[in-house]
């Protein structure tokens, strides 16, 4: 006779299948299981490997075969690691920063499906000062701007994109050929580890709160620094 893992009742009864494998309802507490799992239990002492494979460029999949967790138990990790990370708080003045906008894409490589990562670093410490993850609209571009203007910067260098010029407007504005250098060399750094934004592979992302937690979770794997390792 089946005893219940949880109760320890002999009440248990078969109930559903998953694939081949037989499931058990207990009448007496009321909870489902069965002989064998798949996948083991997720250990909270593990978010320290999600998180160090996640920001060198392992995919989900990838992080779920090495340490034997489901795909699902992964992203939720991710998701709840990237939501629960805080910004540091900066005191820094008269700084030149440079900003950039890094194109991807939720669901699929269409232009009405792209997504852009809109972020500022300071250009000598290297450290990434603010992000906004969406659209390339002037309320996500500004919401960047809005937090380097609060730092009192010395100059801010951006590409061509003309929604820039209202929005920096008292502050000295440079949008020089090779000036941004710093920060184009950033998007490389975020290519190459993050998954997610490789190019040409099938990974991508499904949903825009996943790619804004993987972003934040590497930021602040790295202590928001985009300097060479
Ligand atoms: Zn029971």
């Amino acid at each position: 006779m089946k005893t219940c893992h949880y109760c320890s009742s002999n009440s248990l009864i078969c109930k559903g299948k998953r694939g081949l494998i037989q499931r058990y309802y207990c009448k007496s507490c009321h909870k489902y299981q069965q002989d064998m799992y798949r996948y083991r239990l997720y250990d909270p002492k593990d978010d320290k490997m999600i998180k160090l494979y996640h920001c060198e460029g392992l995919g989900i999949r990838s992080i779920s075969r090495i340490l034997g967790y489901s795909s699902n138990t992964i992203m939720r990790r991710i998701l709840f690691l990237g939501f629960s990370v805080t910004k540091p708080a900066y005191l820094e003045s008269n700084q030149i920063y440079e900003v950039d906008e890094l194109c991807t894409y939720v669901g699929r490589n269409h232009s009405s499906h792209h997504k852009w990562i809109i972020y500022a670093i300071n250009r000598s410490t290297k450290t990434v000062v603010d992000v906004a993850i969406g659209s390339r609209s002037r309320d996500n571009i500004g919401k960047v701007i809005g937090t380097i203007k609060s730092l009192n910067p010395r100059k801010i260098i951006t590409d061509k994109l003309p929604v820039y010029v209202n929005l920096i407007q008292p502050i000295k504005h440079d949008t020089h050929r090779y000036s941004n250098n710093h920060i184009e060399r950033g998007n490389l750094t975020l290519r190459t580890h993050i998954k997610r934004l490789f190019r040409k592979t099938i990974c991508y992302s499904k949903n825009l709160n996943m790619l804004k937690a993987s972003i934040l979770l590497y930021l602040d794997h790295r202590n928001w620094k985009l300097d060479a390792l």
